[in-house]
C-alpha cells in the first residue's frame, strides 16, 4: 500500500475514488457466512471475522486499483438502511423485545437479522427499491416516539480497522434527509406520520458522529443524500440548507463530501453550493448530465471539491473514453478540485469480469464490471497530459472498441432494426374496441361472473429445482427434464380442476426466473456465469445483459402451454414477461435508446402472442410489474418513459385476434399516477396486487373510469397465512358494490411461486368457495 495513505492527489490533480463497492466478495462469501451463521452452523466469531477479511481484501482491492481515496461504511452484513437505523437507534420495539439481550456480539447479530428477516413471530421491517435500482432496502419505521440513540460502533470499526491496515478511509454514512425520507410511519401509529419532522433530532447525532469519526482521524466523510435527486418541494430544500449549515457550522470535524447520484440534482445544486459543505458529489451519466449545465449556469463550486460521477457505476459498458475525457476537461475550472469516480455506488454492478466462464473474448472487450471501473477511474484521474503515452493508447483502443461493437454482427442486426423501423400506429391497435372484445371473448369463453383465475406460478418445489440443477450439471437429458415439467404440469392442471378454478395456468414449472427464461431463448441476451448484483440481504442476482438487436429464433412457450391445454377443456392462460420487464430486470444497452431495445423485445413477443393463439391459447397472459418501479426519479422524464412503455405492451399484444383475451399483472398496490397509463395499455384484463391495502384500488379504478376487466388479488401471497371464505367473500361483497361486477375476476395478489402447496390449495379452495357464495348475491 503506498505510504502516504491518506487522500493524495495524483499527478494532474484528480484523486481516484468510489462510493462503494460490492460487499459479498469475489465467490460471494459473505453470503455463505451470514447463512451460516442463520443456520446455526457457525457463531458470531466466525461471521464477524469472515466479514473483516472480506473488508480486508476490498480495502487491498480498491488500493492495488489505484485508488487514491477509498470509502469504508459502505460494507454491510445486509443492508446500510438498516444499518444506518442500528446506529441512530430507531429500532422497533418488537425487535427489541425480540432479542432483549444485546451485551454480545451474538445478541447484537441476532437483534440487527431480527429486523431484517423477522424471528419467531416477529415481522421484519419492510423491504423495498433502493431508488430506481433493483436493490432492496429495509424500510426503518419511525414515529413520534421513537427516541433516537447514537451507536457510532460500525462506522467507527470499519475507519479503525482500514487505518490499522495502513489506510485512511472516507468512511460513508447515509445522510439525515434521505434517512427520513426512506422511512414510514410505524405500523399501527397515524399513518399520516412525517418523518421528515424529527430532522431536528436527528442532526444532533450525526454532529455527534462526525465529531468522532475526526477524532478517530477521519480527514473525509461522505454523506450520501441520494433522495436530493427527486424533486422536492421548497420546504424540503429550506431543510436541506438548514441541516449542512448545521454540519458545516461544527468547529472539529472532518470535511465533509456530499454525494448525490441516480439523477441530476436540479433545485437542490445551488442550495447545497451556497453551504459550507467542502465538496459536492455528483452523477454526470445518462440523464444526470444535465448537472453540468446546471453546475456551469451557477458559476461551479468554488472553494469546493468536485467528485464527478462519469463512469456508469449501473451498467456494464466500459467508458466512452473520449467522452469521459471530453466531460472533464468541461468540469475542470468548475471546482477547486476535479475528482473522478463511479456516478454511484459499484455496489450494482457485478464484482469482476475475469470471473466469467463462458464469455465471448471479444464481448469481453465491452465489458466492464467493478474491478475493471477502478482502472477506468484511474486512468481517467491520473488525467491525459499525466500519462500521455498509455492514455493516447487507452483512447485509441476504447475508440476500436466501439467501432468493433457497433459493427459487430451480434450487437447490429439488419432485419430486426428494418423491422422495429417498420412499426406502424396500426400495429398498436387491436382490431375491435374492448367492447366489442368483450363481447368475442364472452361467447368464445363462456365464463362465469367474476371468474376466478391465478397469476401464473405455482410452488417451484425443491424437486422442480434439483431437476433443473440435474439438467445443467448434465445429470439428466432434456427428455427426463421436459418429463418432469409435463409431470408437474399435470398435476397442477389436475389441482386447479378440482378447485374449479375458471381459468387455469401451467404453473410456470419450467422457469427459473420471469426474466432469465426468456433472456436465455432471445438472440441478443447474454447471460452471465458470475456476475452476482445483491439484490437484498443474501439474495443475489444475474441480470442478463443485452448486447445487441433482439429477436426470438424460435417460440419459446407454445411447448408449455399447449401441453397443458391439452389436459383439459377449461382456457389455460399463456404466460409471457412483459418488454418493460425483460429491461427493467436486465442489463441495458448504452448504444440503443431504451424505446428501440423495448419494441425489438416487443416485436419478439408479438411474435409468441401469436403462436400462443394460432396453437389455441386464447388466454394470454404479458406481466409488467416491473413498470411501475422503472418510472424515472425526476417528473420530468415521465411522459416519455411512459409514452414508449405503452407502446412496447400494445406493440406485444396488439396482434391478438379480438376473441383472444389479454391479460396483464403488476404486484404493487400504489397506482394512482399511473392509472391512465393503465388504462391506455388497453388489456382486457389487469391483475392487481390489492389485498393488503385492503383492495382499496378497486375504488380508484371506479373513479378514474377505468374501462376494461381488473382482477384486485383478494389473498396477500405474501405471507402464508391461508385467507377464510368469510373474510374473502366480505372483500368480493364489498367490491362488487364499488366497480361493475361483470368486469371484475377473482385472483390473488400475485404468483404462487414461493409458498407451499398446503397454503396454496387451502387458499384458492377458499378463494372459489366465496366466489361461488359472492356470485348468488349478485
Ligand atoms: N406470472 C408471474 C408469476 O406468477 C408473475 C410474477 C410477478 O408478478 N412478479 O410468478
Ligand atoms: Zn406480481
Amino acid at each position: 500500500m503506498s505510504e502516504n495513505p491518506t487522500a493524495t492527489r495524483s499527478r494532474s490533480g484528480s484523486t481516484a475514488t468510489v462510493y462503494g463497492y460490492p460487499r459479498q466478495g469475489p465467490h460471494r462469501q459473505l453470503k455463505k457466512a451470514v447463512e451460516a451463521y442463520w443456520a446455526g452452523r457457525s457463531n458470531a466469531d466466525t461471521l464477524l471475522a469472515a466479514a473483516r477479511d472480506l473488508r480486508l481484501q476490498r480495502l487491498t482491492d480498491m488500493r492495488e486499483a489505484g485508488l487514491d481515496e477509498v470509502p469504508s461504511n459502505d460494507f454491510s452484513l445486509y443492508d446500510h438502511v438498516l444499518d444506518t437505523a442500528w446506529m441512530l437507534g430507531a429500532i422497533p420495539r418488537r425487535h427489541v423485545d425480540a432479542v432483549p439481550d444485546v451485551r454480545t456480539p451474538a445478541g447484537r447479530l441476532d437483534r440487527y437479522f431480527a429486523m431484517a428477516r423477522g424471528a419467531a413471530i416477529v415481522a421484519p421491517l419492510e423491504m423495498t427499491k433502493w431508488f430506481d435500482t433493483n436493490y432492496h432496502y429495509l424500510v426503518p419505521e419511525l414515529g413520534e416516539d421513537t427516541v433516537f440513540v447514537l451507536d457510532p460502533s460500525k462506522p467507527l470499526a470499519e475507519f479503525l480497522e482500514a487505518k490499522t491496515a495502513g489506510v485512511i478511509t472516507r468512511p460513508v454514512i447515509l445522510g439525515p434527509l434521505t434517512f427520513l425520507q426512506l422511512a414510514k410511519a410505524a405500523p399501527g401509529r397515524n399513518a399520516q406520520f412525517d418523518p421528515l419532522t424529527l430532522l431536528e433530532r436527528i442532526v444532533p447525532l450525526y454532529a455527534e458522529l462526525l465529531g468522532r469519526l475526526h477524532q478517530a482521524g477521519a480527514q473525509w466523510v461522505q454523506i450520501d443524500e441520494p433522495i436530493l435527486v427527486i424533486d422536492q418541494p421548497a420546504a424540503v430544500l429550506a431543510q436541506v440548507d438548514h441541516v449542512y449549515r448545521t454540519l458545516a457550522a461544527i468547529k472539529d470535524r472532518p470535511k465533509l463530501l456530499l454525494a448525490t447520484y441516480f439523477d441530476q440534482l436540479g433545485d437542490a445544486l445551488p442550495v447545497l453550493a451556497a453551504t459550507e459543505i467542502d465538496g459536492l458529489a455528483m452523477d454526470f451519466t445518462g440523464p444526470a448530465a444535465a448537472n453540468l449545465i446546471h453546475l456551469t449556469a451557477i458559476g461551479g463550486l468554488p472553494g469546493k471539491r468536485l467528485v464527478a460521477g462519469i463512469i456508469d457505476g449501473r451498467n456494464i459498458w466500459r467508458t466512452d473514453l473520449t467522452e469521459a475525457f471530453n466531460t472533464l476537461a468541461a468540469l475542470r475550472g468548475l471546482a477547486d478540485q476535479v475528482d473522478v469516480a463511479a456516478s454511484c455506488s459499484l455496489l450494482h454492478v457485478p464484482i469482476d469480469l475475469a470471473l466469467e466462464r463462458n464469455l465471448d473474448p471479444q464481448i469481453g472487450t465491452w465489458l466492464a464490471f467493478a474491478r475493471q471501473k477502478l482502472d477506468e477511474i484511474t486512468l481517467l484521474a491520473a488525467g491525459f497530459d499525466a500519462a500521455r503515452r498509455t492514455t493516447v493508447a487507452e483512447l485509441m483502443a476504447s475508440e476500436t472498441r466501439l467501432v468493433e461493437r457497433a459493427h459487430s454482427p451480434i450487437v447490429f442486426v439488419d432485419a430486426v432494426r428494418r423491422r422495429a423501423a417498420a412499426v406502424t400506429d396500426a400495429d398498436l391497435h387491436r382490431t375491435g374496441r374492448y367492447p366489442q372484445r368483450h363481447i368475442a371473448q364472452q361467447s368464445h369463453l363462456v365464463l362465469p361472473a367474476l371468474p376466478t383465475t391465478t397469476i401464473g406460478s405455482f410452488p417451484q418445489t425443491s424437486e422442480l429445482r434439483r431437476a433443473r440443477a440435474l439438467l445443467r450439471s448434465g445429470q439428466i437429458d432434456a427428455n427426463t427434464y421436459d418429463e418432469a415439467m409435463r409431470a408437474e404440469i399435470r398435476s397442477v392442471i389436475a389441482q386447479q380442476t378440482d378447485l374449479g378454478l375458471d381459468v387455469l395456468v401451467h404453473g410456470e414449472p419450467e422457469r427459473n426466473d420471469m426474466v432469465q427464461y426468456f433472456a436465455e431463448q432471445l438472440t441478443g441476451f447474454l447471460a452471465t456465469t458470475d456476475g452476482w448484483v445483491q439484490s437484498y440481504g443474501t439474495r443475489y442476482i444475474r441480470p442478463p445483459i443485452i448486447v445487441g438487436d433482439v429477436s426470438r429464433p424460435a417460440p419459446m412457450t407454445v411447448q408449455w402451454a399447449t401441453y397443458a391445454q391439452s389436459l383439459t377443456a377449461a382456457p389455460v392462460k399463456g404466460m409471457l414477461t412483459g418488454p418493460v420487464t425483460m429491461l427493467a430486470w436486465s442489463f441495458v444497452r448504452d448504444d440503443l435508446p431504451l424505446a428501440d431495445t423495448a419494441r425489438q423485445v416487443a416485436l419478439a413477443l408479438r411474435d409468441e402472442v401469436q403462436d400462443l393463439q394460432a396453437a389455441g391459447i386464447t388466454v394470454i397472459q404479458v406481466d409488467e410489474p416491473a413498470l411501475r418501479e422503472t418510472l424515472p426519479l425526476r417528473a420530468a422524464g415521465r411522459a416519455e418513459y411512459l409514452k414508449w412503455a405503452v407502446e412496447a405492451f400494445r406493440l406485444t399484444t396488439s396482434g391478438a385476434d379480438d376473441e383472444t383475451q389479454i391479460h396483464t399483472h403488476m404486484c404493487y398496490a400504489e397506482f394512482d399516477d399511473i392509472l391512465p397509463t393503465i388504462a391506455e395499455m388497453d388489456a382486457d384484463v389487469i391483475s392487481l396486487e390489492a389485498a393488503r391495502s385492503d383492495m382499496a384500488i378497486v375504488k380508484n379504478f371506479a373513479a378514474a373510469g377505468y374501462p376494461n376487466d381488473i382482477g384486485p388479488g383478494v389473498w396477500d401471497i405474501h405471507s402464508p397465512r391461508v385467507p377464510a371464505t368469510e373474510e374473502i367473500a366480505a372483500r368480493l361483497a364489498r367490491i362488487v358494490k364499488e366497480f361493475p361486477p361483470e368486469r371484475l375476476w377473482v385472483n390473488p395478489d400475485c404468483g404462487l411461486k414461493t409458498r407451499g402447496y398446503r397454503e396454496v390449495q387451502a387458499s384458492l379452495s377458499n378463494m372459489v368457495a366465496a366466489t361461488t357464495t359472492v356470485r348468488t348475491q349478485l
